[in-house]
C-alpha cells in the first residue's frame, strides 16, 4: 500500500488511519506526488489557504473527496475525516473509534471534560472525531473512574515497577522481550543479584527524597516464573530497604497457571502482595496450545483456586479478543468462565499485531476488527450485568478494528497502578531489564525517561550502567526544587 503525502505534515496520523482499515498492509509513505501507484494508494494533499484533498484508489474503487479549511489548525484533524469517509464507504467498515488513533481515549476526554464540561466533551468525540456514542460512553466513564484515583496522587508520590522479563514460552502474539526460562535459567541468579542491588539503590534516593511510596507493581515477563527462593528474596529486598507505611497497592503478575505452586503464593503473600494477576486469556483449550501456552484451561482454574486458599481476595484475570483459532461463540464462553470464577477484576485486551510477533512474522490468521468489536461488546454487556465496572483504558497500536483495552473490576478494587502509569501522574521508578523508569514533574507535564538495558544479559553484564544512571533521579527532582 502507498500513501502520498504532498504538502503537509500529518503523515503519521494519515497512516495510523490506513492501518486501522488495513493492518495487514505494509504502508510505504511517499512525501510528495510522484505518480507511483500500488494496489491500494492513497493521496493525501493540503494546498492553498486551506484546501485538504483525499484520493483512494483501492484495487481499482476510486474516490476523492476535498475541502476547505478556515483555520491551519483544523487541517489536520479535516483531512482525517475525509480519509475515513472514503475508506469506510470503499471498505464497507466503519471503525468504532471513528479518527481518534491515540492510546489513551480516556485521558483526551478528561482533558476534553476540562475544556469544554462533560456534555461539551462527549460532543466532541462524536462530532469531531467520530467516535461512536458507545465507545464515548465508555470513554467517559473511564474518565471519571480515572480522575477520582488520580486524585489520589501528589508530588510526593510515587510507584516501584520490578521488571522479570522470563516466560515459560513465548505466545504467539508477543513482542516483548521476555527471555524463556529454559534459555535462560544460568543467567537467573546473577539477575535476581543485581535486581536486589538496584532496588537497593532506588530504596536509598526514593528515602532521601522523601518520596513516598504508593503502589508496587511486578510485571514482565511473567514474575512466577523465578523459584519461591528467588520471589522471597527480591520481597525480602523490598520490604527491608522502602518505606511501606504509605503503600496503597503491591500487585504480582503470576499470568501463566504454569509457573504458579502454593509454595511461591505462600512466599508473596506473607511479603505483603495483595493482589495478583492469573491470566487465562482464554478458556479454549485448543486456542491455548494454539498462541504457543504449556498450560491449560483446568491449570487455570486450580491456580485460581490455590490462590484463594492462600488469601488472595483481589485477583485479576486477563482475556483477549481476536487470539488465532478463537471464534465468537468460543470467546463469549470465555468470558462467562471468567464471569463464573467472580475474580475482583477482569482487564479485557484486543489482540494487536505486533511487529516482531509471530502472528505477525508468520502471517496467522486472525480475527477481523469487526468480529473482534462483537466480542467486546458481548463482555461489556456480561461484565455490567454481573457488577463489573470500567476504570481504566489504553489502546495498542496495530490492535484489531483500532479497539481498546479496558480494566474492569467490582466496586473498590480498581488497580491504582495502572491508572497511575497510564495517566503518568506520577513517578514511576523501575528496576530490572527492559524497565524504564518516568520521572514526572509534579508541575508540568514534563517527563524524564531512563532507560535500563532490554535484556537480561546486557543487564547483567553492564550492571554499572544501570547504577550510575540512577544518579539522574536526585538531579530531575533537585531540578524541579530549584524552578
Ligand atoms: S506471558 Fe506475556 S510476556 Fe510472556 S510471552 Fe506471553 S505475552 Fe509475552
Amino acid at each position: 500500500m502507498i500513501l502520498r503525502v504532498v504538502n503537509h505534515k500529518f503523515h503519521y496520523e494519515m497512516e495510523n488511519l490506513c492501518r486501522v482499515f488495513y493492518p495487514y498492509e505494509t504502508i510505504r509513505v511517499i512525501r510528495d506526488d510522484d505518480g507511483e501507484n500500488d494496489d491500494i494508494t492513497v493521496v493525501t494533499e493540503l494546498y492553498g489557504e486551506y484546501t485538504v484533498r483525499v484520493s483512494v484508489n483501492i484495487h481499482g474503487t476510486t474516490g476523492t473527496r476535498e475541502k476547505s479549511v478556515a483555520d491551519y489548525d483544523d487541517c489536520e484533524r479535516e483531512m482525517a475525516i475525509l480519509l475515513f469517509s472514503l475508506l469506510s464507504e470503499i471498505s464497507g467498515y466503519t471503525p468504532k473509534w471513528g479518527i481518534l488513533t491515540g492510546v489513551r481515549p480516556s485521558k483526551l476526554m478528561n482533558t476534553l471534560i476540562n475544556e469544554y464540561g462533560d456534555k461539551g466533551a462527549k460532543k466532541y468525540f462524536t462530532d469531531k472525531l467520530l467516535v461512536c456514542e458507545k465507545k464515548t460512553e465508555l470513554a467517559y466513564e473511564v474518565a471519571k473512574a480515572e480522575e477520582r484515583i488520580m486524585s489520589l496522587s501528589d508530588e510526593k508520590s510515587f510507584s516501584l515497577y520490578v521488571s522479570i522479563p522470563f516466560c515459560p514460552t513465548r505466545c504467539n502474539y508477543c513482542s516483548f522481550v521476555s527471555h524463556s526460562i529454559a534459555q535462560a535459567k544460568k543467567l537467573l541468579p546473577e539477575y535476581v543479584e543485581n535486581l536486589c542491588k538496584e532496588i537497593r539503590q532506588t530504596a536509598e534516593i526514593a528515602n532521601s527524597l522523601g518520596l513516598r511510596l504508593e503502589s508496587i507493581y511486578w510485571g514482565g515477563g511473567t514474575p512466577t516464573t523465578l523459584s519461591a527462593e528467588m520471589l522471597e528474596k527480591i520481597c525480602a529486598e523490598i520490604n527491608s530497604d522502602f518505606d511501606l507505611s504509605h503503600l496503597r497497592e503491591y500487585t504480582i503478575e503470576a499470568g501463566r497457571a504454569d509457573t504458579v505452586t502454593p509454595e511461591k503464593l505462600r512466599v508473596i503473600k506473607s511479603a505483603g502482595v495483595g493482589r495478583i494477576s492469573i491470566n487465562p486469556q482464554t478458556f479454549n483449550d485448543d486456542v491455548l496450545k494454539a498462541i504457543g501456552r504449556r498450560h491449560t484451561v483446568d491449570d487455570v482454574v486450580r491456580v485460581f483456586g490455590e490462590a484463594r486458599d492462600a488469601g488472595f481476595d483481589n485477583i485479576n484475570m486477563d482475556l483477549i479478543a481476536g487470539l488465532t483459532d478463537d471464534t465468537y461463540e468460543s470467546f463469549c464462553n470465555s468470558v462467562d468462565r471468567a464471569i463464573a470464577m467472580d475474580p475482583e477484576n477482569i482487564t479485557l485486551h484486543t489482540l494487536a499485531l505486533k511487529r516482531s510477533s509471530t502472528i505477525v512474522t508468520h502471517g496467522v490468521d486472525v480475527q477481523s476488527g469487526e468480529i473482534a468489536n462483537k466480542m467486546l461488546e458481548y463482555a461489556q454487556n456480561r461484565f455490567y450485568c454481573a457488577g463489573y465496572r470500567p476504570y481504566y483504558m489504553y489502546r495498542q497500536s496495530r490492535s484489531l478494528g483500532n479497539l481498546e483495552n479496558v480494566g474492569w473490576c467490582k466496586d473498590g478494587f480498581e488497580c491504582l497502578y495502572n491508572v497511575f502509569m497510564m495517566e503518568e501522574c506520577h513517578t514511576v521508578l523501575a528496576v530490572g531489564a527492559g524497565a524504564v523508569t518516568k520521572l514526572k514533574d509534579p508541575y508540568s507535564r514534563n517527563i524524564e525517561r531512563i532507560f535500563n538495558y532490554k535484556y537480561p544479559y546486557e543487564y547483567n553484564s553492564r550492571y554499572e550502567v544501570i547504577a550510575e544512571r540512577k544518579g539522574q533521579i536526585k538531579e530531575f527532582y533537585d531540578k524541579i526544587k530549584r524552578c
